[in-house]
């Protein structure tokens, strides 16, 4: 896939993707660590897997190969300046254990509240924490609530000067193995939008027995990592607790998901880099009726369609990534188009993959393909949490009007990803300051008329061109529908 300008690419060293030093240098150390022996390697996680028991020796690898320091953004001592850096690198432990880059990335996740809060939270005293390997949860669901963040019924109350929180957060990843937890908190009785607060609260802080960890939860899929959830018992928690401001919570959150939900599709597209590899073996090793597998038609058009998938959720996610940094004001919607697509995208491969696989992709014990099984159960996870789905779906269907394609935008104008999307543009830093509710417009969607023009006069008669046409049409009829 190629267009206009080289904005749109279609192999992974056109995308940026292990140019950074800190990529490639992941990169070697994972092929070091998966030999037999080290702490990626598949045998031990396989039987981490079957024994429900967390990664521990992989994730002590990447605390200290330094892997916190990139959750961590450079104004508080962390090495985080691109997004597009940070899904890379996870990306690249997602494509050698998908149960590991949940396990830790998870720290990305418990942190972002308290960037984006900036200097009116506890950022500085978090960014120690983190950089000293410790994880950190992101308390957000609980048991009668789900996606519905305003049913949330942990309260905060004030005591003293601080505060005093009762309730659950369940089901929570890293909930027990970390001493930190950011959490949503109710702070009005009646709830509603400011009705909500954030905390990060550190159990070493609290007064004992106060609050305490819920059993592990077994699960159908990342069955080795932490899940689990706490237990707040009139728990005292100090002034400083408080992230951002009372009763911005549930702003804060939206804005926050913004960011995580484009970090969630580095786990479906390591998942895709992890399934490929499988078939990609798998069709040159199978032979069936005197040849490889790779030259029956139906193998290779499958096939196919597969490699295209991942292709195309690596050129969404990519999209994502930057405009998070060159278009903050317009996240809520290219991370909800992210989010409702890439891992679902990514979920419909693997399965064409384990199609392919017959009888390999089903059998857990067999040599060099028993990992397909326990990745896809893995990737099942990724497109429920973070918002559904059908949550950020539903969140765009609100926005409707904003997606329509715009006037004839030019791609020379100011904005237009056809500049920022190049691998030689220099990003924005990341500034979270910039982050709104509801995005004014969609620069993506608007810039498509004016870059189906500029290539139609490049390559009038091209397939690109032709295919470009179609799509534009198809926008033309649902702007139309909208
Ligand atoms: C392994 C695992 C780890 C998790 N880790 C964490 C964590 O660390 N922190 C945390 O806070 N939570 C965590 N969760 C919870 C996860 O984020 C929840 O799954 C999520 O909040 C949604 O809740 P639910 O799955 O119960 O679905 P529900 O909210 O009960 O939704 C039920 C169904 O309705 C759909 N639906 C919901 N809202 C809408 C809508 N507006 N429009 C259309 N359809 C909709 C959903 O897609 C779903 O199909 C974890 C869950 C799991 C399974």
């Amino acid at each position: 896939m190629r267009a206009t300008g080289g904005v749109l690419h279609s192999t992974r060293e056109d995308l940026g993707v292990g140019r950074r030093p800190a990529v490639a240098d992941l990169e070697e150390h994972l092929r070091e660590w998966s030999r037999p022996g080290g702490p990626f390697d598949p045998g031990l996680l396989a039987a981490h897997e079957e024994n429900e028991a967390f990664p521990a020796e992989a994730c002590a690898a990447l605390d200290a190969w330094g892997l916190p320091g990139f959750y961590v953004p450079s104004r508080y001592g962390g090495r985080q300046e691109s997004l597009d850096e940070f899904v890379a690198l996870l990306r690249r432990i997602a494509a050698r254990d998908l149960t590991v880059a949940v396990a830790h990335g998870k720290t990305f996740l418990g942190g972002v509240c308290v960037w984006a809060a900036g200097e009116e939270g506890p950022a500085g005293f978090l960014a120690r924490q983190v950089l000293a390997s410790e994880p950190v949860a992101w308390g957000l669901t609980e048991p009668g609530g789900g996606s519905d963040l305003l049913a949330g019924a942990l309260t905060a109350g004030r005591h003293g000067s601080g505060w005093r929180l009762s309730g659950r957060k369940w089901p929570v990843n890293n909930a027990t193995r970390g001493n930190l937890m950011c959490v949503l908190a109710r702070t009005e009785p009646g709830g509603g939008a400011r009705g909500f607060t954030v905390f990060l609260i550190d159990k070493r802080a609290t007064p004992q027995g106060t609050v305490r960890p819920l059993p592990k939860m077994p699960t159908h899929g990342i069955r080795g990592a932490d899940i689990s959830g706490l237990e707040f018992d009139e728990a005292r928690v100090p002034a400083h607790a408080l992230v951002g401001s009372v009763g911005g919570g549930i702003e804060l959150v939206l804005k926050s998901l913004q960011l995580t939900r484009i970090v969630c599709t580095a786990l479906s597209l390591g998942a895709g880099d992890h399934g490929l590899a499988l078939l990609r073996r798998f069709l040159t090793e199978r032979r069936l009726y005197g040849r490889a597998l790779a030259e029956l038609p139906h193998a290779r058009d499958a096939a196919g369609r597969a490699v295209a998938r991942q292709f195309l959720a690596e050129v969404v996610a990519h999209t994502a990534a930057r405009a998070a940094q060159q278009i903050p004001e317009q996240l809520s919607v290219v991370s909800a188009v992210a989010k409702a697509f890439v891992p679902s995208l990514i979920q419909g491969q693997l399965r064409l993959i384990g199609d392919l696989l017959g009888a390999r992709g089903f059998l857990a014990d067999i040599e060099g393909y028993g990992a397909f099984a326990k990745l896809e159960r893995d990737h099942q996870v990724v497109p429920l949490f973070d918002g559904s789905t059908w949550v950020n779906r539903a969140g765009l269907a609100a926005v409707l009007p904003v997606l329509r394609p715009g006037r004839r935008r030019t791609a020379s104008d100011a904005g237009s990803p056809v500049h920022w999307l190049r691998t030689d543009h220099a990003l924005d830093p990341l500034d979270t300051d910039r982050l709104r509710l509801m995005a004014p417009r969609d620069a993506v969607l608007g810039a498509l008329p004016g870059l189906v023009a500029e290539l139609a006069a490049e390559e009038p008669e091209s397939d690109a061109t032709a295919l470009a046409r179609a799509l534009l049409a198809e926008c033309g009829g649902l702007s139309e529908a909208i």
